[in-house]
């Protein structure tokens, strides 16, 4: 039997670290079994569901390479399949129209709620529609099993069964004419072939009512597993007040896809205790049953420290592509001059956090600078530093290969020749070429600044602090 998962998020807002992490583990256990992974947008709730939120989900999903081979399917198009389904259980009678108006509904709830009961439709238009019209506004309702019970082995939290005289017979398909959540998941589910539902424990409590809804369809019920929820670093459920919870957000605070994708993995999933996981490694490594029962909690240092390693171990060429989108996200164009933007990576990997960190710092290799940081110029700029900086502006003339080893031993020449030690005159050079005191190997700002910038930068400097 071929594997096949799902991923069916509500377009109502932006995809979540939950709801990534679920994409992520249905994904990933499609790929180790050589499956099929599906995505459908279950955008039935059509006043909360939006495009933008839909435009949202895609745009995350590519971003952490979660591709798909089937989909995205949209519920709202499949309005006439479900209409269909809901006729064969009428047909058939495991299914029927309820008339009831909303104002008995509620007195029969008030009713057994005095008595101490758990509400539940009491089945009063199962039998008997005489007294109605047929053009009167009903809603469908599924019969459920009154008697016995449901049971399954979640993958995760083991077997769980369910008394049926504690499901109700719960509306399929609406007044106004549109199907209900579980209705619509389990005809799709069936629909599409899909053989484990991997989803948030949220959705354990739907599950019985999804299985008698299977069992009423004659279909085979698939493998459910049912994820523990994500806390936040202080032990509640993980939510906004949490800081960044939107995979987009991730993105512009300048984590890699990579970075993320590996922090999820763990979220809820281990492998011994490692912690670092190439996406081959993820995909033959993973299984249902290594997922943890317990509640997992969020921690950003780890975060921070992944996207750390990322940068510094990625090829250059990848970690740059996405450099190049936060140099354009800060309005920095980096795609005509300018040193290659793997460059950059190389020189600024290890001195970052993030790479939105990264292009602040890179945007002067782009762009001209406005001025010169103030502390570093009280602390660097002494009498003698113009000199130098004239002595360095004349070697640099001379050189003819503008690269960073090359260029840093020429500067110590210089500097043993003064005997003015390095300080002395890389921390002017850099005040000169990137405006600040800080910033990689004197010989590599050079080489990002590039020859002809550099120069024209040294020579600014020296008019500039000469006049103070
Ligand atoms: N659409 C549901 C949600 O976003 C998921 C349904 C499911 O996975 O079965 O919570």
């Amino acid at each position: 039997m071929q594997v096949k998962t799902r991923f069916a998020p509500s377009p109502t807002g932006y995809l979540h670290v939950g709801g990534a992490r679920t994409a992520l583990f249905s994904w990933l256990y499609a790929r180790h079994t050589g499956g099929r992974f599906v995505l459908r947008i279950e955008d039935t709730d059509r006043e909360r569901s939006t495009q933008s939120a839909i435009d949202a989900i895609l745009e995350s999903m590519q971003w952490l390479g979660l591709n798909w081979e089937e989909g995205p399917f949209y519920q709202t198009k499949r309005f006439d399949r479900y209409r269909e389904v809901v006729e064969r259980l009428l047909a058939q009678g495991k299914a029927y129209k309820c008339y009831c108006s909303k104002e008995r509904l509620e007195e029969m709830r008030n009713e057994q709620m005095q008595k101490g009961e758990k509400p539940r439709y009491d089945r009063h238009c199962l039998h008997d529609h005489s007294e109605h019209a047929p053009d009167e506004p009903y809603v469908v309702r599924f019969l459920n099993p009154d008697s016995g019970k449901v049971e399954f082995d979640d993958v995760v939290k083991g077997h769980l069964e369910f008394d049926n005289r504690e499901l109700d017979d719960f509306i399929i398909l609406r007044s106004d004419g549109t199907p209900t959540y579980n209705f619509c998941v389990v005809v799709d589910d069936v629909d599409m072939g899909i053989t484990h539902v991997i989803r948030g424990d949220d959705h354990v409590n739907n599950t019985p009512r999804q299985i008698n809804l299977y069992k009423a369809l004659g279909a085979p019920v698939p493998v459910f597993c049912h994820l523990a929820m994500i806390l936040g670093d202080d032990g509640t459920k993980l939510s906004k007040r949490h800081g960044a919870v939107s995979v987009m957000q991730y993105r512009e605070d300048g984590y890699l896809p990579q970075a993320l994708v590996n922090y999820l993995v763990r979220l809820g999933w281990s492998h011994g205790d490692q912690e670092i996981f190439s996406q081959e490694e993820m995909i033959e490594l993973f299984s249902l049953e290594a997922i943890t029962k317990s509640a997992s909690g969020f921690n950003t240092k780890k975060l921070d420290w992944l996207n750390a390693h990322y940068m510094k171990t990625m090829p250059a060429e990848e970690v740059a592509a996405e450099l190049v989108w936060h140099l354009q996200r800060q309005g920095v164009n980096s795609l005509e001059g300018g040193p290659a933007p793997a460059l950059v990576v190389k020189c600024y990997a290890e001195r970052c956090h993030t790479l939105k960190e990264m292009a602040q710092k890179a945007r002067c290799y782009y762009e001209e600078i406005t001025g010169y940081d103030e502390a570093g110029v009280k602390k660097w700029i002494k009498e003698g530093s113009v000199q130098l900086l004239k002595e360095a502006l004349a070697l640099l003339k001379e050189q003819s290969v503008w690269e960073g080893q090359a260029l840093d031993e020429a500067l110590q020449a210089l500097a043993q020749r003064l005997e003015c030690g390095m300080g002395k005159l890389g921390q002017p050079l850099r005040l000169a070429l990137t405006g600040t005191a800080t910033s990689p190997g004197i010989g590599d700002t050079l080489q990002l600044c590039g020859r002809e910038r550099s120069l024209m930068r040294i020579e600014r400097a020296i008019a500039a602090f000469s006049a103070r």
